[in-house]
């Protein structure tokens, strides 16, 4: 099937026009016709290399959102016309530990990535993945979201890797009412572990370095704003924190955002996926702190949370791009110049 897209050729060129190919499904697949593709940090970091092994050209994109346009003869939970999304994961060895716990993500043997991977099952001329800056996808429909009608599909995209990659630790150091906890960074991520929080019924602090992101603090669903560069109100929000979560997308000294926890409190790293560069030993010790990471969510899980915004009517804030901004996009996600997700309307594929 031919596809058509945007891929970087390499680290230090801009995304440009590409064709491709898609595989045509096997029975248990479905072809999704691709509306939405939110651009996530961790896009840049792939087509920059910044993370090292890159393959190119790379199309990146896990943040998808389209409408099933064919599915295989053996695709029981999917029809033609079913709005859906698909995220950072396309397949995993579905027998390890970890992939019978539906925890995916922590696949044993490795999970495919929805783009930038190994391509285990193949069927193209191309052995990576390719995402989601493009017009159409197959997918396993074990890999495939169901997207709540009532939300609206292009503030719907980044829930599919902004949401649930603040959604799962959320969940999992069981955040809620009576407890304060701070988001560190205000971006894709951020802003979504914001919203999450408030919906769970915690006292939600954002905790930025933008002092204009806290003027929509209360649009978001925080209780308080703290600039962490001002050193004094940091200081005096010291060991206030039951819960931390962190998406600086850079490696970076933890002590200052450490020292908010409380005893016994925790900070969850998901943005710096590299070094981090100063952890305080004995920060952690007196204070029984726990320094704590995170990757994305299971299928299952996933789908929690699509759910989950579905009952409590939570998308993201979004600024919508023609396909060819993409470039320009990436520069002001990086400055932190976004509020708070670029989403690409695919239709400017077309034209
Ligand atoms: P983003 O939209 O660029 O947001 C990051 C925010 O962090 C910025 O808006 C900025 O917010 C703050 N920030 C940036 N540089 C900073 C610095 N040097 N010091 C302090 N704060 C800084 O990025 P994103 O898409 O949310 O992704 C965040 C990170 O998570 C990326 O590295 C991405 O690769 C990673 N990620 C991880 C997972 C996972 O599974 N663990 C999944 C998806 C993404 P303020 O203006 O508010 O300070
Ligand atoms: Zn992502
Ligand atoms: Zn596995």
């Amino acid at each position: 099937m031919k596809a058509v897209g945007y891929a970087a050729p390499s680290s230090t060129s801009k995304l440009e026009p590409f064709s491709f190919e898609r595989r045509e499904p096997r029975p248990e697949d479905v072809v999704i016709d691709i509306l939405f593709c939110g651009i996530c940090h961790s896009d840049i970091h792939t087509a920059r290399d910044e993370w090292s092994g890159t393959a190119y050209p790379n199309v990146p994109g896990h943040e998808i959102i389209g409408r099933v346009s064919a599915v295989g003869e053996k695709v029981s939970r999917f029809k033609v016309g079913d709005r859906v999304g698909v995220g950072c994961m396309v397949d995993s060895c579905r027998h390890c530990g970890s992939c019978c716990e539906g925890l995916e993500q922590y696949c044993e043997n490795g999970f495919t990535g929805t783009y930038n991977s190994d391509d285990k099952i193949g069927g193209t001329a191309h052995p990576s993945t390719f995402g989601g800056y493009s017009n159409k996808i197959t997918v396993d429909e074990r890999f495939v979201l169901s997207i709540p009608e009532n939300l609206d599909p292009a503030a719907s995209a980044p829930l599919l890797c902004a949401g649930i990659t603040t959604y799962s630790p959320l969940k999992q150091w069981n955040v809620g009412p009576g407890q304060k906890v701070g988001i560190i960074g205000l971006g894709g991520l951020g802003h979504m572990g914001v919203k999450l929080a408030h919906a769970m019924g915690a006292h939600v602090v954002m905790i930025t370095t933008s002092p204009e992101k806290g003027e929509d603090a209360s649009k978001l669903g925080a209780d308080e704003v703290l600039i962490s560069t001002d050193r004094a109100a940091m200081k005096a929000a010291q060991s206030s924190f039951d819960f931390l979560l962190n998406t600086i997308p850079v490696g970076h000294d933890t002590q200052p955002y450490m020292e908010l926890l409380k005893r016994d409190g925790t900070m969850v790293i998901v943005g710096a996926v590299e070094p981090l560069k100063r952890v305080d030993g004995v920060s952690l010790i007196f204070n029984r702190r726990r320094l704590a990471g995170s990757l994305i969510g299971g299928i299952a899980e996933t789908q929690e949370m699509l759910d989950f915004c579905g009952e409590h009517n939570i998308t993201c804030d979004i600024e919508m791009i023609d396909i060819k901004a993409v470039n320009e996009a990436y520069d002001r996600t990086v400055k932190g110049d976004v509020k708070y997700r670029f989403v690409i309307d695919i239709a400017s594929l077309e034209s």
